[in-house]
């Protein structure tokens, strides 16, 4: 029997729940599997990015028992992302593995953030390991404006990566950055595609995350104004629906579909933050927009048993902060953080 899991009324996990000071019950785990990527997005790496040395990353079996790790301690949801977590070599191995934490009732949803180059390939596989929702990056549907903004990616393969993903029944939600200058004027027109082939859309403010080669100024649209462009052409209506992130949704009442806007800037979504994230090295991020952090890499190789980890973990999870810190600098073009998205994980 699959025991019922509840913020208000949490069952105590195997392993001790993570409840961090401010009475956040920590239960979605966001890992990053690979810092590499396919793309190069100019809002997310320089065209020149220097990668970590193989032997850094947890293997496969490490990344399997860190995330284990964290459904004994009371995940219920797990996204795997990167860099573009697809491009891993014999990523489906850890799918096909964390897929036993679905069967036996521990984790409601196993899932991934792709960029869908290679979903053609891979869709199959991931309903097979449980996987029934995706989101899957998308920033215009022009054919030159996406290689202008992936500098490498090539549409039409994406394209085939979605019409493949959903023949395999996978639900896609598709993310959008919204881009000054960039991709603005196509937004209305993304909302009607999606909502065309049953997908829902979401919105997102760039976020100053590592140093990209260029003026994030120059690209920051706030979703505020997005919102009220489309409003002058459509119906948005508020509505409760939540995915357990910091989207908050509309329906539009033309098409029947959802949008979600993040806006990462405001603090909207701190105080029901339920998440963390760890990179492919085993750090793990209390919080996206703060430089706080914890190895698990260590205590995870130091002992077959994960007494070592489950310590590291609840010591940081005492030291989750109660909000970010992001700020675009107008006067400095430094990055608010250091690190970029493809290494916590977007
Ligand atoms: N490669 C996968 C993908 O493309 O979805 C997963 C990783 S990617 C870093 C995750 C998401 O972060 C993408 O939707 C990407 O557009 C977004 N992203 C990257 N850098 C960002 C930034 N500086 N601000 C806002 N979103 C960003």
């Amino acid at each position: 029997m699959t025991l019922q899991h509840s913020a208000a009324n949490p069952i105590e996990p195997a392993g001790g729940a993570m409840v961090d000071p401010f009475g956040r019950h920590i239960t979605y785990l966001r890992v990053s599997v690979t810092d590499r990527c396919d793309f190069r997005c100019v809002y997310c790496m320089a065209e020149n990015m220097t990668f970590l040395p193989k032997a850094d990353l947890l293997t496969l079996e490490e990344l399997d028992r860190l995330c284990s790790a964290f459904i004994a301690k009371g995940v219920r949801k797990l996204r795997i992302t990167g860099g573009e977590p697809l491009v891993r070599k014999n990523i489906m191995w850890l799918f096909s593995a964390l897929s036993r934490h679905l069967q036996n009732g521990d984790l409601d949803e196993l899932t991934l953030t792709t960029n869908g180059s290679q979903l053609k390939r891979i869709a199959a596989g991931l309903v097979a390991a449980g996987v029934r929702r995706i989101n899957v990056s998308l920033d215009t549907l022009d054919a030159t404006r996406f290689r202008a903004i992936t500098r490498w990616g090539d549409l039409a393969q994406v394209m085939d990566g979605i019409r493949a993903a959903q023949a395999a029944g996978l639900h896609i939600k598709i993310n959008m950055v919204a881009l000054k200058n960039t991709n603005e004027h196509e937004i209305e027109k993304m909302l009607h595609w999606c909502h065309g082939e049953g997908m829902d859309l979401t919105l997102i403010e760039t976020m100053p995350l590592g140093d990209i080669e260029g003026d994030r100024t120059d690209q920051y649209l706030p979703l505020s104004a997005v919102r009220a462009r489309l409003m002058d052409r459509l119906t948005l209506e508020d509505i409760p629906y939540r995915t357990g992130g910091p989207a908050r949704y509309v329906r539009v009442r033309e098409t029947g579909g959802r949008v979600g806007f993040i806006t990462p800037l405001t603090h909207n979504f701190c105080e029901s933050c339920n998440r963390v994230r760890v990179t492919c090295t085993g750090t793990l991020y209390m919080c996206l927009g703060q430089d706080d952090a914890a190895d698990l890499r260590a205590p995870l190789r130091a002992s077959a048993s994960d007494d070592l980890l489950r310590a590291a973990i609840d010591e940081a999870i005492s030291r989750k902060p109660k909000g970010h810190d992001f700020i675009i600098d107008r006067r400095g073009q430094k990055p608010a953080l250091g690190r970029h998205m493809s290494m916590t994980g977007g």
